[in-house]
């Protein structure tokens, strides 16, 4: 039986107090839950590395070291990730694991999320032209740069520049590039602007993320992302790697893997997926797939928060915001998870602060009971996705005997989603059977921390790897 943990600061009438008691039977994901869903995953991880594959992709990427720290250059690097592009250059200095970094984003038009292919590539190269005429002036003169080039989507990759873009994720939908290498699409939008750049590495966020955490901390052995997606890469031995067995790597040689986990459970047999899951996927460009992503990443956070309250004001007998206009919380991804964030940070006295949002954004007057049904939701849904990631980390972990070890965390919801970093601690703690602590400020064995700049500095790392690898005179 669940004991409703509301606050105290308004009455709660029974029937609303039965609500918020059912939903944290729907939302809530004791340990026992926990280790179920970890062993699936970790048998998953396996699977997406074996010939047959299973729903996890597990896509090698061509990585095949950790940097020493020793790497020197002057590199682009641009990321497409989900909400912004960004344009960087990089120079990796002559001083160990130092770097000089300049950057500008540029807005990453809704429109062209589900538009035409060629206006996508077309609008990346103007920003990398704008970028180069910004910073370097006359363009014509300038020798080309070599690009780190971030595209977080899951792509096969049979070389480190190329990219075969299996699914959209993330709302994308451009018609003509799945099934297809993104690099000739980019290069050829390059080429006809003339940007005089060369590509030197296509790499998922991850797969930065875990390479430019490493650069400065040798104990990080995997790279994360809770932003608008969710995914995590790691480090594998060639010999581990089923079907790869064929190219006859050394077996003992790294490779690091973007594991695309946000795809785990897309055959729906162990996540606790509510209504409001349903109908997120249901209702997305891509029914069926990112089963695990669309329970944890910021993208959706909010989504699911606004159909729990459309439902309870339209289906259930307390009919919450009964008699109000309730128009604009039917909008579709009108509420984004820095709505969620600002709920749980408000300070608990009076939650007068989440009644001023939903007053100004949304023109609803809630009821304190109300507001105290707000904010449990969304302590509900951002505590879920914090366990649920925990559950990711804690298979590879075990899949890879890492007893001990750091894992570098990056995206919107990981630096910025109030608790998220301790619920997930907690959950890890939970689900690997840690003993307490003697002193609260122990390190745990396994820390998830803030990672460096993976698809600016870890797109650059990529790029030094690659042409050292290739000047080597290895793949
Ligand atoms: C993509 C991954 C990416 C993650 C985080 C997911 O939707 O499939 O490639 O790493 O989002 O950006
Ligand atoms: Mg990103």
């Amino acid at each position: 039986v669940l004991t409703c943990l509301v606050g105290s600061f308004a009455d709660v009438p029974q029937d609303l107090l039965k609500e918020i008691q059912e939903l944290e039977c729907l939302f809530t994901i004791d340990t026992a839950k926990l280790k179920q869903i970890t062993n699936r995953f970790q048998a998953e991880l396996d699977k997406g590395l074996s010939v047959e594959g299973g729903s996890i992709p597990m896509n090698p990427t061509w990585v095949m070291s950790f940097p020493t720290g020793y790497e020197t250059g002057t590199y682009l690097a641009l990321d497409m990730g989900g909400t912004n592009l960004r344009v960087c250059q990089i120079t990796l200095t002559e001083q160990k694991s130092e770097f000089d970094i300049i950057q500008s984003k540029y807005r990453m038009p809704e429109e062209l999320k589900t538009g035409e292919a060629d206006e996508l590539w077309e609008y990346i190269a103007d920003c990398l032209m704008q970028f180069l005429e910004t910073h370097h002036g006359d363009t014509s003169k300038l020798e080309k740069l070599p690009l780190g080039f971030t595209f977080s989507y899951p792509a096969t990759q049979n070389y480190v520049d190329a990219g075969i873009l299996q699914r959209w994720t993330k709302g994308f939908d451009i018609a003509g590039v799945e099934g297809h290498n993104v690099v000739p699409m980019f290069e050829a939008a390059l080429a006809a602007r003339g940007v005089p750049i060369k590509l030197a590495a296509l790499i998922n966020d991850t797969t930065g993320t875990l390479i430019a955490s490493a650069y400065t901390d040798t104990k990080m052995k995997i790279g994360c992302i809770f932003g608008t997606g969710c995914n995590a890469a790691y480090m594998e031995d060639c010999g581990s790697i089923p079907k790869l067995a064929h190219l006859n790597l050394p077996p003992d040689t790294p490779m690091a893997i973007n594991c695309e986990w946000g795809a785990f459970d897309n055959e729906h047999q162990v996540l606790p997926r509510t209504p409001y899951d349903i109908t997120i996927d249901k209702d997305s460009p891509r029914p069926g797939q990112q089963a695990f992503e669309k329970m944890i990443a910021g993208l959706y956070l909010g989504e699911i928060f606004r159909l729990v309250m459309v439902d309870l004001h339209d289906n259930h007998e307390t009919h919450i915001f009964a008699n109000q206009d309730i128009s604009k919380l039917r909008k579709a991804y009108s509420l984004d998870s820095s709505f969620l964030s600002a709920i749980e940070e408000d300070p608990y006295e009076n939650l007068s602060e989440t009644f001023e949002l939903f007053q100004n954004k949304l023109d609803i007057t809630p009821s304190l009971p109300e507001l105290e049904l707000i904010r449990r939701t969304a302590e509900l849904i951002g505590t879920r996705a914090a366990r649920l990631s925990a559950c990711g980390v804690a298979a590879i972990s075990r899949k890879k005997s890492y007893n001990t070890c750091h894992v570098g965390a990056d995206g919107s919801v990981f630096n910025k989603y109030p608790n998220f970093k301790a619920r997930g601690a907690l959950a890890l703690r939970e689900i690997l059977d840690w003993p307490e602590k003697n002193d609260p400020k122990e390190d745990d064995p396994i820390e998830i921390l803030a990672a460096e700049d993976g698809s600016g500095v870890g797109a650059a790392l990529i790029a030094a790897l690659t042409l050292q690898r290739v000047k080597n005179g290895n793949m």
